[in-house]
């Protein structure tokens, strides 16, 4: 594009989203604490879903002091269901450096907010450009989309190696002057009218300079690496019971679902029947003798990389005192008290089962 071309792309792109975007609430605000937890809920989740959750994490910690005292525990309970709990551990974690380093004030700087814990080249671009109007291009997938086609990119969306291409393409197009407006433009683009299948080209405000479009090539563009498969991974899993509780323990807070608490389980091995597994499991994770009782449930979930399908047994305590080898905390809860503890998407499928075996 020649620079007249750019401007008017810039104009074109802003106009549109100025009358067309949709009404979210983390549009209506300035305030820079309300859009980075926004930023961060949007990374790797849906708008809809993350409707409520922005809702209910403001209403719970509705300043960056509220979630710097808050309880790890209550966050991730009030993030509970929306996964990749890694992002609530690193937001509780930088709005306690804020508080206790900075003032209190989330940083109008990029690079002293980027130095944050879960703060990436993604977020910082983000909450710089919308809250503090700073100059920075965001590149998330739906800007990958939009800039492969407009200039039939080759390189592979999904690919680490095209990173640096397309925040040049992104950084080339920005809109210094209004950097917010414009990354939003970009990305509601993207989301709405560049859609993966079927983009809505007729209405597009960017065909009359898009390449794709302008040879008909939408369909090829962007290009994507084939994924890799997903593994399935067999589990077994037990709701240990002594004296009328249930035995929880906690994952460890670094790593997959740290911090959240589940019971405890895991893979079965070669040659193991789950019920031997899940009573070898319980033995090597928590020390404790069990006999298995009766099947309770079969639970599936997908993760990003891996999916899993978990037997899960009732289990009659025996003999032992816990101890720990692998998860860091552990309660002997009443069915009535699993609501208070947050637990992954994947054993709260369990949870049902386990207060109705109670009943
Ligand atoms: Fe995407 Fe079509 Fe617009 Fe090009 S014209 S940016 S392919 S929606």
């Amino acid at each position: 594009m020649s620079p007249k071309e750019i401007a008017q792309f810039r104009n074109k792109l802003v106009a549109w989203f100025d009358a067309h975007h949709r009404k979210l609430p983390w549009r209506d605000t300035q305030n820079p604490y309300h859009i980075w937890v926004s930023e961060v809920m949007l990374q790797q989740t849906q708008v809809k879903k993350v409707l409520h959750y922005y809702r209910k994490f403001l209403d719970k910690f509705p300043d960056v002091h509220c979630l710097a005292e808050a309880d790890l525990q209550d966050v991730l309970k009030t993030w509970e269901g929306l996964g990749y709990y890694a992002r609530a551990r690193n937001l509780h974690k930088a709005a306690k450096v804020i508080v206790s380093n900075l003032g209190g004030k989330i940083p109008a700087d990029y690079a002293i907010f980027r130095n944050l814990p879960g703060v990436g080249d993604y977020i910082a671009a983000a909450v710089q450009s919308i809250a503090f109007h700073a100059p920075y291009a965001v590149v998330d997938g739906n800007v990958k989309r939009v800039v492969a086609r407009l200039f039939l990119i080759n390189s592979p969306i999904n690919a680490s190696s095209s990173s640096k291409t397309f925040q040049n393409m992104a950084d080339m197009l920005l809109d210094r002057d209004s950097p917010g407006a414009f990354n939003q433009s970009m990305m509601e683009l993207g989301a709405t009218v560049c859609r993966p299948k079927s983009p809505l080209c007729v209405v597009c405000p960017v065909k009359s300079v898009c390449c794709a479009f302008q040879s008909a090539r939408q369909k090829e563009f962007p290009i994507r690496l084939k994924p890799k498969p997903i593994p399935e991974y067999r589990l077994a899993v037990g709701v240990v019971r002594r004296n009328n509780r249930v035995l929880i323990t906690q994952r460890k807070f670094d790593g997959l679902l740290g911090g959240l608490w589940e019971f405890p389980g895991d893979k079965i091995r070669a040659q193991e029947t789950p019920e031997e597994a899940c009573i070898r499991q319980i033995k090597e994770h928590v020390n404790l003798a069990v006999e298995v009782t009766e099947y309770l449930t079969r639970i599936k979930h997908a993760f990003t990389h891996f999916k899993i399908v978990a037997d899960v047994f009732c289990c009659r305590y025996q003999s032992g005192e816990v101890a720990l080898n692998g998860p860091v905390d552990h309660r002997w809860i009443t069915v009535d008290e699993i609501d208070q503890f947050p637990f992954p998407r994947a054993h709260q499928q369990i949870i049902p089962s386990v207060k109705g075996n109670s009943a």
